[in-house]
């Protein structure tokens, strides 16, 4: 017997207009690419994004096109994450960050039509639009005036004037399928091309309840909340979702995520909340230490991303007062998997005893299934103890990639995740490794493939292996350990000379490591683990 329930759809549209309609007045703030600090409100933010939903009807985009942005986090980007999704079609966004190569491959993958870009990425736009075919449309999140006119720019629209004149008295949004596409991420964490998770509108609000559940990241209508997790990593963990819910306050950091700005924008705007990688809190820490700053009202921030380090945890806790909450999640996952939330019984423990939980990567959360498997596909126990290749299950897990020809990722209806762990009884996932051949660094992925590709294909090369290699700012960083032809020489400063316009400038190893033999498996796989054995007491140049 069905419900006798009201059936309605779980669409991006109906968050825009609860938090319009009853928090419309609490404040959107950036920090823009022109500078200033940009003073909004969530009712501004749904008048505008209905601007976009109208000017995209006006340009003729059908239902389902995908929206490129290459943007920072603002105002303007919040706009197009609800004017496009809103309105049926699929915000795509680009991750900045990677080789103007890779994004070419990326839009033409996606089929972007339209492509929104913060007045930064200019230079990106000149060196890629000539190879977007399918991109019809160029919009400058800009004011008219602040328009570029270089000749080797494709003809652009000002995102201002698009969308000022479109008036949205009698806009309704459009009504359709919860399990409609909403928005789109790729995510280069996989070994081969980057590879799409294409979430749906009930995927979005599903995840988005569950961020702001008391014992996630209890986001509420007290908060003043900023994601300094860029808005093209998997839509900001969700909090541009998660704080419609809750009516809470954004604010936007821009490109400026160095420590002196992002503190300045903490103390002046009242931030509550605040989630980002690792590397952005050491670069908070490394500002404020020395100059005796403290924080008056931040209580809470979410490190994610990866590991984050025991001292971090502790120095939130003891010189700031804040609450660190580490999660773990990934693309495929919307992002998010775990959070390190204590229970009751934990807080009789020591700061000591508590520190080892909330090491961990947090626990399960409605909503994300999980479990480990050893090598034979056997369940492996949930004792803290022994550990296996993660597999999690759950309404916003991906069920595919987007246009993947290939097998289904999934094994048996599980996703492998591609990282190793421990669960103990309490629910605590603690990530022990990684079995995927990829390196993070600063939160962003590097292929330890491409490196040994191009590496290999330098004359005197025969064999490479790339490893990660821990870094205090950057978590992790890549080198390259070779294998020269017999009776060849080249200097490391040639080798890494070598990729220079190959892949982006981050991307390039920090070292080059010249070994007689790497060694091999029975199949002839390189062993890695073997080769981080023997390199565990190597320190990468410049660090002790
Ligand atoms: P992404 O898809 O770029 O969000 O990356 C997801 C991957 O980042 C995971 O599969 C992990 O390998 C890694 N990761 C994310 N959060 C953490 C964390 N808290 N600790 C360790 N690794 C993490």
């Amino acid at each position: 017997m069905r419900g006798l329930m009201q059936g309605d759809h779980l669409l991006i549209s109906s968050l825009i207009e609860f938090v319009s309609k009853h928090h419309g007045d609490s404040e959107i703030i950036s920090r823009r690419v022109e500078g200033d600090i940009h003073r909004s409100n969530w009712q501004e933010v749904a008048n505008r994004s209905k601007q976009v939903a109208i000017a995209l009807d006006k340009l003729n985009v059908p239902a389902s096109s995908r929206i490129g942005t290459l943007a920072w986090n603002g105002y303007r980007h919040l706009e197009l994450y609800y004017g496009v999704s809103g309105s049926e079609r699929i915000l795509h966004t680009l991750n900045p960050r990677l080789h103007p190569d890779q994004i070419v491959w990326i839009i033409n993958h996606a089929e972007d039509t339209v492509l929104c870009f913060d007045m930064t990425f200019v230079p990106i736009i000149k060196s890629i639009h000539q190879r977007c075919p399918t991109v019809k449309h160029w919009i400058a999140l800009c004011d008219e005036s602040a328009l570029p006119t270089d000749s080797d720019l494709p003809k652009l629209l000002s995102y201002e004037s698009w969308i000022k004149d479109q008036s949205v008295e009698d806009y309704v949004w459009p009504v359709f399928d919860e399990n409609t596409a909403s928005s789109m991420c790729y995510t280069s964490g996989t070994t081969g091309n980057p590879k799409a998770a294409l979430y749906s509108h009930r995927s979005t609000l599903l995840h988005a309840y569950a961020i702001a559940l008391p014992d996630v990241m209890c986001v509420s209508a007290k908060d003043a909340v900023l994601p300094v997790v860029p808005m093209f990593h998997v839509n900001a963990w969700g909090l541009p979702y998660g704080c419609a819910i809750s009516g809470a306050k954004m604010v936007f950091p821009g490109p400026a995520l160095d420590g002196k700005s992002v503190y300045e924008l903490v103390e002046q705007e009242g931030v509550t909340f605040a989630a980002g990688v690792p590397t952005v809190w050491q670069m908070l820490l490394n500002y404020m230490r020395p100059l005796g700053l403290k924080f008056s009202t931040l209580q809470r921030t979410v490190i994610g991303g990866s590991a984050c380090p025991p001292a971090m945890i502790n120095s939130f806790r003891d010189d700031y007062q804040v609450e660190v909450l580490h999660a773990w999640g990934m693309t495929e996952m919307s992002p998010l998997g775990t959070l390190s939330n204590l229970k009751n019984k934990h807080l009789k423990l020591s700061a000591e005893e508590q520190l080892k939980f909330r090491l961990k990567q947090g626990r399960s959360i409605f909503g994300v299934d999980l479990k480990i498997m050893d090598d034979s596909g056997k369940e492996v126990a949930h004792d803290g103890v022994a550990y296996g290749d993660l597999y999690v299950k759950g309404p916003w897990v991906i069920e595919n990639y987007y246009k993947n020809d290939g097998p289904s990722p999934l094994v048996n209806g599980w996703f492998p995740t591609g990282d190793v762990a421990t669960i103990d009884p309490d629910g605590f996932v603690q990530i022990t490794d990684r079995s995927k051949d990829v390196i993070k660094s600063g939160g962003e992925w590097i292929s330890s493939i491409d490196i040994e590709n191009i590496a290999m294909g330098h004359p005197s090369v025969v064999m490479a292996a790339c490893i990660g290699v821990r870094h205090p700012k950057w978590d992790e960083r890549p080198v390259v350990v070779v294998v020269i032809r017999p009776g060849e020489k080249i200097e490391k400063a040639d080798l890494l000379a070598f990729y220079e316009g190959k892949i982006a400038k981050w991307q390039i190893p920090d070292d080059v490591i010249f070994v007689d033999s790497i060694p091999l498996g029975g199949t002839g796989k390189m062993l890695k683990t073997k080769l981080r054995e023997h390199l565990k007491d190597y320190n990468l140049p410049g660090v002790g």
